[in-house]
C-alpha cells in the first residue's frame, strides 16, 4: 500500500530527529521544523519511514494513505492529547 509521510504541525516541537533518520524524504527549515517531500514513501524506504514515525518524541509524524489524511491526523491529534495528559 502506498503511504505518505505527514507531520502534525501543532504537535511537532522541531527536534529534527526525523530528518536524521530519513534525510531522503525529510529536510529541516531554518527553524528546525521538518519539510516533507510531497510524494509517497518509496517501498525501499518504508521501514525507515516507520521507524521515524515510531521514534518521533512528540508523536507528530505519521504515515497515512494520501486520501486518508484527515482521519489519520485526527487520530494523531487524539494520541498526542492523550500522551500529553499523562505527563
Ligand atoms: S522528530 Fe517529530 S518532533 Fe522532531 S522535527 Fe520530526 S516530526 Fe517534529
Amino acid at each position: 500500500m502506498t503511504r505518505q509521510l505527514r507531520v502534525n504541525p501543532i504537535a511537532c516541537s522541531g527536534h529534527g530527529l526525523c530528518a536524521e533518520l530519513l534525510p531522503e524524504l525529510i529536510t529541516l527549515d531554518e527553524w528546525g521544523y521538518p519539510l516533507l517531500v510531497d510524494q509517497p514513501v518509496p517501498a525501499g524506504l518504508a521501514g525507515r519511514a516507520r521507524r521515524a514515525v515510531r521514534d518521533c518524541p512528540a508523536l507528530a509524524l505519521l504515515l497515512s494513505e494520501p486520501s486518508g489524511a484527515s482521519a489519520e491526523i485526527q487520530s494523531q491529534l487524539r494520541r498526542t492529547a492523550q500522551a500529553r495528559a499523562r505527563h
